[in-house]
Formats: structure tokens, C-alpha cells, sequence
């Protein structure tokens, strides 16, 4: 039985395709993009969560570490030294208070299914089914195809969100199993695109074209970012891209959000993202829909009034 990391399963999710979902987030992602959603999903392996909050000095995490990689702060109060911490896991089940999380755990595709299956008649009376997100659900394609065999062969509707970054070959292999695509498209300019993600777009891009080529269905989801990829010559790549790819479903907005950067703390984790940058107002957002609907870009779904993720 295939296994895979995830760091997530969420039911009842409204905004990860059609219908109620369940959507399976897997850990791992090869971009690094500067307002990332779930800064917790990049690495691969289990990071440990710390909450300083809900710590109450108990010190029964202390002795239990191997790796010495705790310690205590004046108040009693545990501080987590990164370097040394493995994420092997031994800490959380001590810490009754849940101060002490480890986010990522591996399983099989079996476990995730029955978990899924549960709300199968939801998904029945919604048109639902079951969404991959991650970090990048390519990032683990093995599982990814695994997992989503399985839902098919039980008659699931399913969704892949994907950055479309991953060798072609991987992504080819999951088209006979996704009824919908999720395909991120951030930055049109080249540089900004490496500056913001990490890596150049032509890989993305190709992905995205070939995957239009194949027929697949395919939502082309922007998450629109203030003082960053939120600008004219952005809307205008949009457009055309839309031009280009004329098959495709449609185009959703994402605007950006900014609950991510209360996680960081937790995973003592930074961000390059100017903490000026604010998620934008709804007549902004309703200005770029505006823009694009009137330049013939085809806009599905409406998160401005949401707090909607944007990856
Ligand atoms: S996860 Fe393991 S290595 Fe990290 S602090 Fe806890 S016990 Fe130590
Ligand atoms: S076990 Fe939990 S509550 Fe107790 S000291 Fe460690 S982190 Fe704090």
C-alpha cells in the first residue's frame, strides 16, 4: 500500500473546488513563494509546532528529548532550539497542554480514504468529492496518483490544487484521475516570478499548456499579492494568457490574506513579505474582476469577500 506524508485532512471544505470536499493537504513543496498560505507544508519531513501560550512550565518535555534540543526561558517556559530538533516526535504526546505539535505524519492511502469516504453522501447531494493541496501535491507524485486511483475507483469527483511545478511525466500520469484541475499562475513577469517563487515559470507554464492541450479541465487561480504581483502589466499577463489558452474553464482571484504570519511563530519561522503588505479591500478586488471580465477573461468563483487562501 502506497504511503505518503501529509500534514492535514480537512472536511467539509467549500473553497477547494466544487461542491463539499475533503481535501487532503500533502507536506513538501519545491517553491518558496513569499506569501505562502502554509509555510508549515514546505518541508518534506514533520515540523515541530511550539505555543508558547499554552505552555505551562510543567518541564515534562525536557528530559524526553534526545536530541537536548529543549530548554527553559526564566518563566519556566520552554524554547525549542531548531538546530537540534529532528522532528522525531517524541516530545508532543508528553505535552498535555498541546504546547508541543508535530505537523506531518506519513500514512497510507488507505487511512486517508476512509477518512474521505465518510461524507460521501455529501459529496452525492453537493457534487463534491475529494481536493489534493498541499504544499504540492506533485511533490509526493507516487501517492498523489495512489491516493487519487483510489477515490476514483470508489466514484469520487477529483481535484488536484497545484503550483504546476513538476516534471511533465508526473503530472501526465494523474490526468486520467483528475476531473479538475487548481493550477496556480502568480507572476507574469520572468524575474518577479523567480523573486517571489523561487524558480523561473517556464516549467509552470509548459505544464499549464500542455495540460490545456490534453484537455483537461483546468481553473487558472491568480492569488493577487499588494505591492507585488497586484499590478497592471500582471492583469494584462492574465489576459493573456487567457488568450492563449482559450480551453480553459476560467479564471479565479485569490487575494491575498494575511493569517499565515501567525503560524510562522510557531515553526520560528521569517518572512521577506514587508508586514505593510495588507490583504486588499473588496472594491480593489471587485476592480481587478472588473478589469479582467472586461478584457474577456472568463472569472469563476469570487473570494474577495472570503478569507481565502492564497499559495
Ligand atoms: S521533536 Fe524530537 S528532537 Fe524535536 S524537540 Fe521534540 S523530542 Fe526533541
Ligand atoms: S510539556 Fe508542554 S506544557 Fe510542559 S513544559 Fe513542555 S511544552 Fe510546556
Amino acid at each position: 500500500m502506497a504511503t505518503g506524508r501529509i500534514f492535514d485532512i480537512q472536511r467539509f471544505s467549500l473553497h477547494d473546488g466544487p461542491g463539499i470536499r475533503t481535501t487532503v493537504f500533502l507536506k513538501g513543496c519545491p517553491l518558496r513563494c513569499l506569501w505562502c498560505g502554509n509555510p508549515e507544508s514546505i518541508p518534506s519531513e514533520p515540523s515541530l509546532s511550539y505555543q508558547p501560550d499554552r505552555c505551562i512550565a510543567c518541564g515534562a518535555c525536557l528530559p524526553v528529548c534526545p536530541e537536548k534540543a529543549l530548554s527553559t526561558d526564566a518563566a519556566g517556559k520552554v524554547r525549542v532550539d531548531r538546530q537540534r530538533c529532528t522532528g522525531c516526535g517524541v516530545c508532543p504526546p508528553v505535552c498535555d497542554p498541546h504546547a508541543l505539535e508535530l505537523v506531518g505524519r506519513e500514512v497510507t492511502v488507505g487511512e486517508v480514504l476512509d477518512v474521505v469516504l465518510r461524507d460521501r453522501e455529501y459529496y452525492r447531494a453537493s457534487g463534491g468529492g475529494l481536493t489534493l493541496s498541499g504544499g504540492e501535491p506533485l511533490f509526493q507524485p507516487a501517492f498523489a496518483a495512489a491516493l487519487l486511483a483510489a477515490a476514483k475507483e470508489r466514484g469520487l469527483h477529483c481535484c488536484v490544487e497545484t503550483s504546476g511545478y513538476a516534471l511533465w511525466g508526473a503530472v501526465r500520469d494523474l490526468v486520467p484521475l483528475v476531473d479538475l484541475w487548481l493550477f496556480d499562475f502568480k507572476e507574469t513577469n520572468r524575474h518577479l516570478h523567480e523573486k517571489y517563487v523561487g524558480k523561473p515559470p517556464d516549467l509552470i507554464l509548459a505544464n499549464l499548456r500542455q495540460l490545456h492541450d490534453a484537455g483537461a479541465k483546468i481553473i487558472v487561480r491568480c492569488p493577487l499579492i499588494p505591492q507585488h504581483n497586484a499590478r497592471p502589466e500582471h492583469l494584462d499577463g492574465i489576459v493573456a494568457l487567457s488568450r492563449q489558452l482559450p480551453k480553459l474553464d476560467g479564471f479565479e482571484l485569490l487575494p491575498y490574506y494575511d493569517l499565515w504570519r501567525a503560524k510562522l511563530a510557531r515553526f520560528s519561522l521569517q518572512t521577506e513579505l514587508p508586514d505593510t503588505v495588507k490583504p486588499p479591500d473588496r472594491d480593489t478586488v471587485d476592480g481587478w474582476n472588473a478589469y479582467l471580465q472586461r478584457h474577456g477573461v472568463r472569472i469563476v468563483g469570487d473570494r474577495a469577500a472570503e478569507s481565502a487562501r492564497s499559495g
